[in-house]
């Protein structure tokens, strides 16, 4: 995929301040600090378009940016934060699942999760959410360079067995090296042009 621009567009917590739904739309999604950021950015070679919280857990917004004028990427805000105060984590998930099951143009759900990690209650619901609507998910390891080509493996083959899922549906991703950018784009186009 050629970037050839890649724009905020603006802050929403419901639909009536979402953009007008014209374009193919992405969503990402995953826990506090996963790297969420990191992968947005590698993937639309911007190092700021989407700003690395340093406190995590701070951007509780649905942020929507334009790629290319072709198609739209949604940053959901990261969950799972102990930090955040209780009113605001009440929200969060009404605001998400909100989007989810309304937003039209949404055509998946990029579901990123830490490749040293189990994957939690939050990937599961996320998950069963998903699959109740029939919207597609796209599952991303990140921060894959910290670990060994053995540790990954490892690691693959406990992540998708705790999900029942084929080794072969998780795309591993290094914000760091660049590994896996190219297939997670692969696997975003072909969501965006179906
Ligand atoms: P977010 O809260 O999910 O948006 O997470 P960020 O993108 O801000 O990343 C959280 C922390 O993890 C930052 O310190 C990043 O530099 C680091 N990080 C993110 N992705 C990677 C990766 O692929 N490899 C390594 N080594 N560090 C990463």
């Amino acid at each position: 995929m050629i970037i050839k621009s890649a724009e905020f567009i603006t802050s929403a917590t419901k639909p009536s301040q979402y953009p007008p739904a014209m374009l193919p739309e992405i969503a990402f999604a995953g826990r506090s600090n996963v790297g969420k950021s990191s992968l947005i950015n590698k993937l639309v070679n911007r190092r700021h378009l989407v700003k690395t919280s340093r406190t995590p857990g701070r951007t509780q917004l649905i942020n929507f940016f334009d790629i290319n004028a072709s198609f739209t990427f949604v940053d959901l805000p990261g969950y799972g934060y102990a930090k955040v105060p209780a009113a605001v984590k009440k929200k969060w998930g009404p605001m998400i699942e909100t989007y989810l099951t309304t937003r039209k143009t949404l055509k998946g759900v990029v579901s990123i999760m830490d490749i040293r990690r189990q994957p939690g209650l939050e990937e599961q619901n996320l998950a069963g959410w998903l699959g109740s609507y029939r919207i597609p998910i796209l599952r991303v390891l990140t921060k894959s360079d910290k670990l060994s080509k053995t540790k990954q493996k490892k690691q693959v083959d406990l992540i998708s067995f705790g999900l029942g899922l084929e080794k072969e549906t998780l795309l591993l991703f290094s914000a760091k090296t660049g590994k896996g950018r190219d297939a997670v784009w692969r696997a975003i186009e072909a969501l965006i042009t179906e």
